[in-house]
Protein backbone atom coordinates (compact mmCIF):
# COMPACT_ATOMS: atom_id res chain seq x y z
CA UNK A 1 0.00 0.00 0.00
CA UNK A 2 1.17 3.61 -1.00
CA UNK A 3 2.58 5.47 1.94
CA UNK A 4 0.28 8.60 3.16
CA UNK A 5 2.23 11.90 3.45
CA UNK A 6 2.42 14.66 6.24
CA UNK A 7 3.39 17.61 4.50
CA UNK A 8 4.54 20.28 7.61
CA UNK A 9 4.97 23.85 6.40
CA UNK A 10 7.48 25.81 8.41
CA UNK A 11 10.49 24.36 10.09
CA UNK A 12 10.72 26.50 12.91
CA UNK A 13 10.19 25.22 17.24
CA UNK A 14 6.84 23.88 15.75
CA UNK A 15 7.87 22.13 12.63
CA UNK A 16 10.81 20.49 13.64
CA UNK A 17 9.77 19.39 16.88
CA UNK A 18 6.21 18.42 15.17
CA UNK A 19 8.32 16.01 12.64
CA UNK A 20 10.17 13.94 15.28
CA UNK A 21 6.82 13.23 17.41
CA UNK A 22 5.11 12.38 13.85
CA UNK A 23 7.93 9.86 13.14
CA UNK A 24 7.36 8.08 16.96
CA UNK A 25 4.29 7.25 17.04
CA UNK A 26 4.22 6.17 13.02
CA UNK A 27 7.20 4.48 11.26
CA UNK A 28 5.04 4.40 8.09
CA UNK A 29 4.10 7.87 6.55
CA UNK A 30 6.30 10.41 4.70
CA UNK A 31 6.27 13.48 6.82
CA UNK A 32 7.99 16.52 4.54
CA UNK A 33 8.79 19.61 5.93
CA UNK A 34 8.95 22.64 4.26
CA UNK A 35 11.04 25.44 4.86
CA UNK A 36 11.05 28.85 3.27
CA UNK A 37 14.46 30.08 3.85
CA UNK A 38 17.87 28.21 3.31
CA UNK A 39 17.94 26.92 6.48
CA UNK A 40 15.29 25.18 9.53
CA UNK A 41 15.37 26.44 12.90
CA UNK A 42 17.22 30.06 11.67
CA UNK A 43 14.88 31.44 15.26
CA UNK A 44 15.56 29.54 17.55
CA UNK A 45 19.52 30.65 16.99
CA UNK A 46 17.97 33.64 18.03
CA UNK A 47 16.47 33.07 21.40
CA UNK A 48 17.21 33.77 24.61
CA UNK A 49 19.93 35.80 23.73
CA UNK A 50 21.73 33.08 22.02
CA UNK A 51 20.85 31.00 24.96
CA UNK A 52 17.56 29.41 24.14
CA UNK A 53 15.36 29.84 26.98
CA UNK A 54 13.04 26.85 25.69
CA UNK A 55 10.88 26.17 28.65
CA UNK A 56 9.89 27.45 32.07
CA UNK A 57 9.36 25.68 35.04
CA UNK A 58 6.10 27.54 35.93
CA UNK A 59 4.24 27.66 32.45
CA UNK A 60 0.86 27.69 33.04
CA UNK A 61 -2.44 28.45 30.92
CA UNK A 62 -2.33 31.97 33.22
CA UNK A 63 0.60 32.92 31.35
CA UNK A 64 -0.60 33.08 27.76
CA UNK A 65 -3.37 35.49 26.55
CA UNK A 66 -5.34 35.81 23.40
CA UNK A 67 -9.46 35.93 22.69
CA UNK A 68 -10.23 32.60 23.74
CA UNK A 69 -8.89 32.86 27.79
CA UNK A 70 -7.38 29.50 28.89
CA UNK A 71 -7.08 27.71 25.13
CA UNK A 72 -3.33 26.65 26.35
CA UNK A 73 -4.93 24.76 29.71
CA UNK A 74 -5.16 21.08 27.88
CA UNK A 75 -2.43 21.41 25.40
CA UNK A 76 -0.12 22.42 28.40
CA UNK A 77 -1.40 19.40 30.25
CA UNK A 78 -0.87 17.06 27.20
CA UNK A 79 2.72 18.42 26.84
CA UNK A 80 4.70 20.34 30.26
CA UNK A 81 7.55 22.06 30.60
CA UNK A 82 8.69 18.77 32.28
CA UNK A 83 7.56 16.84 29.00
CA UNK A 84 9.90 19.55 27.12
CA UNK A 85 12.72 18.77 29.46
CA UNK A 86 12.54 15.18 29.15
CA UNK A 87 12.06 15.62 25.14
CA UNK A 88 14.87 17.07 24.71
CA UNK A 89 16.82 14.84 27.34
CA UNK A 90 16.41 12.15 25.37
CA UNK A 91 17.95 14.06 22.11
CA UNK A 92 20.86 14.53 23.95
CA UNK A 93 20.25 18.31 25.59
CA UNK A 94 20.99 18.57 29.75
CA UNK A 95 18.35 21.41 31.16
CA UNK A 96 19.90 24.22 33.26
CA UNK A 97 16.89 25.66 35.55
CA UNK A 98 18.25 30.27 36.09
CA UNK A 99 16.01 32.94 37.60
CA UNK A 100 12.36 33.00 37.65
CA UNK A 101 12.24 29.15 36.68
CA UNK A 102 13.21 29.94 32.95
CA UNK A 103 15.09 26.63 31.45
CA UNK A 104 17.85 26.81 28.77
CA UNK A 105 20.10 24.08 27.81
CA UNK A 106 23.35 23.77 29.98
CA UNK A 107 25.51 24.07 27.60
CA UNK A 108 23.37 27.97 27.21
CA UNK A 109 24.03 27.91 23.33
CA UNK A 110 20.71 27.79 21.62
CA UNK A 111 22.30 25.80 18.82
CA UNK A 112 22.27 22.71 21.24
CA UNK A 113 18.75 22.92 20.67
CA UNK A 114 18.77 23.64 16.99
CA UNK A 115 21.36 20.70 16.51
CA UNK A 116 19.37 18.48 18.90
CA UNK A 117 16.55 18.39 16.71
CA UNK A 118 18.46 18.62 13.40
CA UNK A 119 20.39 15.52 14.19
CA UNK A 120 17.84 13.19 15.29
CA UNK A 121 15.50 14.65 12.17
CA UNK A 122 18.46 12.86 9.89
CA UNK A 123 18.71 9.84 11.32
CA UNK A 124 15.01 9.41 10.26
CA UNK A 125 14.61 7.97 6.85
CA UNK A 126 11.04 9.22 6.72
CA UNK A 127 11.67 12.85 7.55
CA UNK A 128 12.38 14.59 4.24
CA UNK A 129 13.54 18.37 4.55
CA UNK A 130 12.87 21.06 1.79
CA UNK A 131 14.50 23.92 2.70
CA UNK A 132 13.85 27.15 -0.14
CA UNK A 133 10.44 25.96 -0.68
CA UNK A 134 8.09 29.27 -0.23
CA UNK A 135 4.74 27.90 0.55
CA UNK A 136 2.37 30.52 -1.62
CA UNK A 137 -1.06 28.52 -1.67
CA UNK A 138 -2.79 25.74 -0.10
CA UNK A 139 -5.37 24.11 -1.59
CA UNK A 140 -7.85 20.84 -0.95
CA UNK A 141 -9.40 19.24 -3.68
CA UNK A 142 -10.92 15.47 -2.35
CA UNK A 143 -9.02 14.03 0.35
CA UNK A 144 -5.69 15.74 -0.86
CA UNK A 145 -3.60 18.77 0.07
CA UNK A 146 -2.08 20.96 -2.79
CA UNK A 147 0.73 23.03 -1.54
CA UNK A 148 2.49 25.19 -4.29
CA UNK A 149 5.60 27.15 -3.88
CA UNK A 150 6.74 30.77 -5.21
CA UNK A 151 8.70 29.26 -7.91
CA UNK A 152 5.74 26.77 -9.04
CA UNK A 153 6.53 23.57 -7.20
CA UNK A 154 3.68 21.26 -6.10
CA UNK A 155 3.97 19.34 -2.88
CA UNK A 156 0.94 17.02 -2.33
CA UNK A 157 0.11 15.42 0.92
CA UNK A 158 -2.69 13.50 2.95
CA UNK A 159 -2.60 15.72 5.86
CA UNK A 160 -1.34 19.31 6.46
CA UNK A 161 0.50 20.92 9.60
CA UNK A 162 1.29 24.50 9.20
CA UNK A 163 3.26 25.78 11.49
CA UNK A 164 4.48 29.31 9.72
CA UNK A 165 4.64 31.38 12.93
CA UNK A 166 3.78 35.28 13.13
CA UNK A 167 4.72 38.48 11.98
CA UNK A 168 7.71 39.10 14.63
CA UNK A 169 11.56 39.28 13.26
CA UNK A 170 10.48 38.56 10.05
CA UNK A 171 14.01 38.20 8.40
CA UNK A 172 14.41 35.28 10.82
CA UNK A 173 11.67 33.58 8.21
CA UNK A 174 7.88 34.32 9.70
CA UNK A 175 7.01 37.62 7.65
CA UNK A 176 3.04 36.50 8.18
CA UNK A 177 2.51 35.05 4.91
CA UNK A 178 1.32 31.68 6.56
CA UNK A 179 -1.71 33.90 8.21
CA UNK A 180 -2.77 35.45 4.64
CA UNK A 181 -2.95 31.45 3.39
CA UNK A 182 -4.92 30.50 5.77
CA UNK A 183 -7.20 33.50 5.84
CA UNK A 184 -8.07 32.27 1.86
CA UNK A 185 -9.35 29.31 3.07
CA UNK A 186 -11.81 30.44 5.37
CA UNK A 187 -10.08 31.66 8.60
CA UNK A 188 -10.30 34.58 10.81
CA UNK A 189 -7.35 36.33 11.98
CA UNK A 190 -7.37 38.58 15.00
CA UNK A 191 -5.74 41.49 15.48
CA UNK A 192 -1.72 41.22 15.37
CA UNK A 193 0.57 43.43 17.04
CA UNK A 194 4.15 42.73 17.91
CA UNK A 195 4.85 41.81 21.41
CA UNK A 196 7.52 41.42 23.94
CA UNK A 197 9.04 44.36 21.98
CA UNK A 198 10.61 48.19 23.71
CA UNK A 199 7.70 50.70 24.00
CA UNK A 200 7.30 53.82 22.64
CA UNK A 201 6.38 56.87 24.69
CA UNK A 202 5.89 60.49 24.27
CA UNK A 203 9.11 61.65 23.13
CA UNK A 204 9.85 64.80 25.16
CA UNK A 205 9.97 63.05 28.17
CA UNK A 206 12.55 60.23 27.16
CA UNK A 207 14.78 61.96 24.97
CA UNK A 208 16.76 63.65 27.16
CA UNK A 209 17.04 60.52 29.54
CA UNK A 210 18.58 58.36 26.27
CA UNK A 211 21.38 55.99 27.21
CA UNK A 212 20.37 55.91 30.67
CA UNK A 213 19.98 52.69 32.45
CA UNK A 214 18.27 51.60 35.77
CA UNK A 215 17.13 49.18 37.84
CA UNK A 216 13.60 50.09 39.24
CA UNK A 217 10.16 49.38 39.63
CA UNK A 218 7.58 49.40 36.01
CA UNK A 219 3.88 49.96 36.81
CA UNK A 220 1.29 49.22 33.96
CA UNK A 221 -2.02 51.27 34.09
CA UNK A 222 -5.04 51.39 31.50
CA UNK A 223 -5.93 54.84 32.74
CA UNK A 224 -6.30 54.85 36.52
CA UNK A 225 -6.23 50.95 36.60
CA UNK A 226 -3.59 49.07 38.22
CA UNK A 227 -2.27 46.10 35.58
CA UNK A 228 0.79 45.06 36.18
CA UNK A 229 4.28 45.70 37.92
CA UNK A 230 8.10 44.29 36.95
CA UNK A 231 11.35 44.91 38.98
CA UNK A 232 14.49 44.86 36.85
CA UNK A 233 16.65 47.07 34.08
CA UNK A 234 15.05 50.03 32.26
CA UNK A 235 17.10 51.53 29.33
CA UNK A 236 15.96 54.69 28.06
CA UNK A 237 16.36 55.34 24.22
CA UNK A 238 15.23 57.92 21.75
CA UNK A 239 11.66 56.57 21.21
CA UNK A 240 11.06 55.47 24.40
CA UNK A 241 11.56 52.25 27.06
CA UNK A 242 13.18 49.01 26.89
CA UNK A 243 14.91 46.11 29.04
CA UNK A 244 13.43 42.60 30.56
CA UNK A 245 10.77 44.34 32.36
CA UNK A 246 9.55 46.39 29.62
CA UNK A 247 9.19 43.26 26.94
CA UNK A 248 7.41 41.14 29.82
CA UNK A 249 4.77 44.10 30.14
CA UNK A 250 4.67 45.24 26.37
CA UNK A 251 1.80 41.94 25.92
CA UNK A 252 -0.46 44.54 27.77
CA UNK A 253 -0.57 47.07 24.58
CA UNK A 254 -1.80 44.51 22.50
CA UNK A 255 -4.83 44.15 25.48
CA UNK A 256 -5.74 47.52 26.84
CA UNK A 257 -6.25 51.24 25.73
CA UNK A 258 -4.69 54.10 27.50
CA UNK A 259 -1.77 52.49 28.36
CA UNK A 260 0.04 54.39 31.14
CA UNK A 261 3.85 53.23 32.64
CA UNK A 262 4.63 54.88 36.12
CA UNK A 263 8.71 54.09 36.46
CA UNK A 264 9.71 54.17 40.67
CA UNK A 265 13.42 54.89 40.65
CA UNK A 266 13.76 53.79 44.12
CA UNK A 267 11.02 50.81 44.84
CA UNK A 268 12.72 50.29 48.11
CA UNK A 269 11.55 53.39 49.86
CA UNK A 270 8.13 54.85 50.52
CA UNK A 271 7.23 58.57 49.14
CA UNK A 272 7.29 59.17 52.93
CA UNK A 273 10.89 58.36 53.31
CA UNK A 274 11.91 59.75 50.06
CA UNK A 275 10.49 63.05 51.55
CA UNK A 276 12.69 62.65 54.77
CA UNK A 277 15.84 62.14 52.31
CA UNK A 278 15.50 64.98 50.33
CA UNK A 279 14.43 67.44 53.71
CA UNK A 280 17.70 66.12 55.17
CA UNK A 281 19.87 66.86 51.58
CA UNK A 282 18.08 70.31 51.98
CA UNK A 283 20.66 70.72 54.67
CA UNK A 284 23.29 68.47 54.04
CA UNK A 285 23.87 70.02 50.89
CA UNK A 286 23.15 73.51 51.31
CA UNK A 287 26.74 75.07 49.67
CA UNK A 288 25.60 73.69 46.72
CA UNK A 289 23.24 73.87 43.62
CA UNK A 290 20.90 71.76 42.41
CA UNK A 291 23.06 70.54 39.36
CA UNK A 292 24.57 68.68 42.83
CA UNK A 293 21.68 67.94 44.50
CA UNK A 294 20.76 64.10 43.48
CA UNK A 295 24.45 63.45 43.31
CA UNK A 296 25.11 59.72 44.84
CA UNK A 297 21.20 59.22 44.96
CA UNK A 298 20.13 58.97 41.55
CA UNK A 299 21.78 59.01 37.82
CA UNK A 300 22.82 63.26 37.13
CA UNK A 301 20.84 63.05 34.41
CA UNK A 302 17.92 62.06 35.40
CA UNK A 303 18.22 63.70 38.34
CA UNK A 304 18.56 66.99 35.90
CA UNK A 305 14.93 66.25 34.49
CA UNK A 306 13.56 65.18 37.69
CA UNK A 307 14.60 68.37 39.27
CA UNK A 308 13.14 70.23 35.76
CA UNK A 309 9.97 68.63 35.86
CA UNK A 310 9.48 69.77 39.34
CA UNK A 311 9.67 73.45 38.26
CA UNK A 312 12.87 74.33 39.29
CA UNK A 313 14.04 75.69 35.42
CA UNK A 314 17.51 76.58 36.48
CA UNK A 315 20.14 74.29 37.73
CA UNK A 316 22.24 76.95 39.61
CA UNK A 317 19.22 76.97 41.58
CA UNK A 318 20.53 77.01 45.37
CA UNK A 319 19.44 73.55 47.25
CA UNK A 320 19.11 75.88 50.28
CA UNK A 321 15.94 77.72 48.67
CA UNK A 322 14.10 74.32 47.68
CA UNK A 323 10.77 74.60 48.87
CA UNK A 324 8.24 71.66 50.74
CA UNK A 325 6.13 71.95 47.08
CA UNK A 326 9.69 71.62 45.07
CA UNK A 327 10.41 68.41 47.43
CA UNK A 328 6.96 66.95 47.29
CA UNK A 329 7.01 67.15 43.55
CA UNK A 330 10.08 65.94 43.25
CA UNK A 331 9.58 63.04 45.66
CA UNK A 332 6.37 62.07 43.29
CA UNK A 333 8.61 61.85 40.26
CA UNK A 334 10.39 60.04 41.73
CA UNK A 335 8.21 57.24 42.82
CA UNK A 336 5.83 57.38 39.71
CA UNK A 337 7.83 58.82 36.40
CA UNK A 338 4.52 58.83 34.02
CA UNK A 339 4.76 57.92 30.71
CA UNK A 340 2.07 57.74 28.25
CA UNK A 341 2.70 54.68 25.87
CA UNK A 342 1.90 55.65 22.16
CA UNK A 343 3.22 52.34 20.60
CA UNK A 344 5.43 49.54 20.47
CA UNK A 345 8.59 49.26 18.72
CA UNK A 346 7.07 47.11 15.84
CA UNK A 347 7.48 43.76 14.29
CA UNK A 348 10.90 44.03 13.09
CA UNK A 349 11.95 43.93 16.80
CA UNK A 350 9.65 41.84 18.80
CA UNK A 351 9.88 38.53 19.85
CA UNK A 352 6.46 36.99 19.04
CA UNK A 353 3.28 38.44 17.92
CA UNK A 354 -0.02 39.06 19.63
CA UNK A 355 -3.31 37.73 18.16
CA UNK A 356 -3.16 35.31 15.51
CA UNK A 357 -5.37 32.96 13.35
CA UNK A 358 -8.67 32.88 15.91
CA UNK A 359 -8.50 29.90 18.02
CA UNK A 360 -12.53 29.50 17.99
CA UNK A 361 -11.51 27.57 14.56
CA UNK A 362 -9.79 25.41 15.39
CA UNK A 363 -10.53 21.88 17.59
CA UNK A 364 -9.35 23.06 21.50
CA UNK A 365 -8.22 19.13 21.83
CA UNK A 366 -6.93 18.22 18.38
CA UNK A 367 -6.02 21.55 16.70
CA UNK A 368 -7.60 20.59 13.93
CA UNK A 369 -9.19 22.86 11.67
CA UNK A 370 -13.00 23.48 11.92
CA UNK A 371 -13.68 24.67 8.28
CA UNK A 372 -10.71 22.30 6.44
CA UNK A 373 -10.79 18.81 7.73
CA UNK A 374 -7.26 16.92 7.67
CA UNK A 375 -5.81 20.59 8.17
CA UNK A 376 -3.64 21.33 11.36
CA UNK A 377 -2.18 24.33 13.21
CA UNK A 378 0.13 24.66 15.74
CA UNK A 379 2.42 27.38 17.56
CA UNK A 380 2.61 31.61 17.18
CA UNK A 381 0.14 31.52 13.86
CA UNK A 382 -2.48 30.96 16.40
CA UNK A 383 -4.12 33.79 18.62
CA UNK A 384 -1.85 32.63 21.35
CA UNK A 385 1.16 34.67 23.15
CA UNK A 386 3.22 33.56 26.16
CA UNK A 387 5.10 35.86 28.70
CA UNK A 388 8.68 36.24 28.30
CA UNK A 389 11.05 33.66 30.16
CA UNK A 390 10.68 30.44 27.76
CA UNK A 391 6.84 30.57 27.44
CA UNK A 392 6.69 30.86 23.66
CA UNK A 393 8.65 27.84 23.19
CA UNK A 394 6.61 26.03 25.36
CA UNK A 395 3.81 27.04 23.50
CA UNK A 396 5.72 25.73 20.29
CA UNK A 397 6.08 22.54 22.05
CA UNK A 398 3.02 21.92 23.73
CA UNK A 399 1.05 22.82 20.86
CA UNK A 400 2.97 20.89 18.16
CA UNK A 401 2.72 17.56 19.89
CA UNK A 402 -1.02 17.33 20.12
CA UNK A 403 -1.37 18.54 16.92
CA UNK A 404 0.89 15.95 15.60
CA UNK A 405 -0.33 13.15 17.70
CA UNK A 406 -4.12 14.13 16.88
CA UNK A 407 -3.20 14.31 13.09
CA UNK A 408 -1.32 10.50 13.28
CA UNK A 409 -3.95 9.36 15.27
CA UNK A 410 -6.33 10.48 12.22
CA UNK A 411 -4.36 8.98 9.51
CA UNK A 412 -3.93 6.00 11.15
CA UNK A 413 -7.90 5.57 11.78
CA UNK A 414 -8.41 6.91 8.08
CA UNK A 415 -5.90 4.29 6.74
CA UNK A 416 -8.00 1.29 8.61
CA UNK A 417 -11.28 2.89 7.21
CA UNK A 418 -9.85 2.32 4.01
CA UNK A 419 -8.71 -0.95 3.99
C1 LIG B 1 14.88 37.30 18.94
C2 LIG B 1 13.89 36.33 19.52
C3 LIG B 1 14.16 35.74 20.75
C4 LIG B 1 13.24 34.85 21.31
N1 LIG B 1 13.56 34.24 22.48
C5 LIG B 1 12.69 33.33 23.02
C6 LIG B 1 13.05 32.60 24.18
O1 LIG B 1 14.19 32.68 24.68
N2 LIG B 1 12.12 31.77 24.71
C7 LIG B 1 10.89 31.60 24.16
O2 LIG B 1 10.07 30.85 24.68
N3 LIG B 1 10.54 32.22 23.01
C8 LIG B 1 11.43 33.08 22.43
N4 LIG B 1 11.10 33.69 21.25
C9 LIG B 1 9.79 33.37 20.60
C10 LIG B 1 9.85 31.98 19.94
O3 LIG B 1 11.05 31.87 19.21
C11 LIG B 1 8.66 31.76 19.01
O4 LIG B 1 7.46 31.98 19.71
C12 LIG B 1 8.65 30.35 18.43
O5 LIG B 1 9.83 30.14 17.69
C13 LIG B 1 7.44 30.12 17.54
O6 LIG B 1 7.55 28.87 16.89
P1 LIG B 1 6.79 28.56 15.53
O7 LIG B 1 7.32 27.28 15.03
O8 LIG B 1 5.35 28.74 15.73
O9 LIG B 1 7.23 29.74 14.54
P2 LIG B 1 8.69 30.09 14.00
O10 LIG B 1 9.72 29.63 14.94
O11 LIG B 1 8.63 31.52 13.63
O12 LIG B 1 8.83 29.19 12.70
C14 LIG B 1 8.08 29.42 11.54
C15 LIG B 1 8.86 28.87 10.36
O13 LIG B 1 8.03 28.92 9.21
C16 LIG B 1 8.79 29.39 8.10
N5 LIG B 1 7.86 30.00 7.15
C17 LIG B 1 7.16 31.14 7.27
N6 LIG B 1 6.40 31.35 6.18
C18 LIG B 1 6.62 30.31 5.36
C19 LIG B 1 6.12 29.94 4.06
N7 LIG B 1 5.25 30.73 3.43
N8 LIG B 1 6.56 28.80 3.49
C20 LIG B 1 7.44 28.00 4.13
N9 LIG B 1 7.94 28.30 5.35
C21 LIG B 1 7.54 29.43 5.95
C22 LIG B 1 9.73 30.39 8.73
O14 LIG B 1 10.86 30.63 7.92
C23 LIG B 1 10.07 29.71 10.04
O15 LIG B 1 11.20 28.86 9.93
C24 LIG B 1 12.01 34.57 20.64
C25 LIG B 1 11.76 35.14 19.40
C26 LIG B 1 12.69 36.02 18.84
C27 LIG B 1 12.40 36.62 17.48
Amino acid sequence: MKKKTLAIVGGGAVGLSSSIFAQDIAKDINIIVLEKMDRVGKKILATGNGRCNFTNMNASYKNYYGEQEGFSKYFLEQFSSKDAIDFFYKLGVLHLVLENGKVYPYSEQASSILDALRLKIDSCDNIEIKTEFDVKELKKNGNKFYIKSIDGKTVIADKVIFATGGLSSPKLGSDGKGIKILKALGHSCTKLIPSLVQLKTDPQKVKALKGIKITGNLKMYSGDKFLKEEFGEILFTEYGISGPCVFQLSTLFARYNNLIAKIDFMPNFSKKHIIKILKERKEILSYTNMENYFNGLLNKRLGNIIAKNSGIEKLSFNVKDLTKEHIEKMASQIKAYTLNIIDTNGFNNSQVTSGGLSTYEFNEKTLESKLVSGLYCAGEILDVVGDCGGYNLQWAWSSSYVATKSCIKSMQNNRKENI
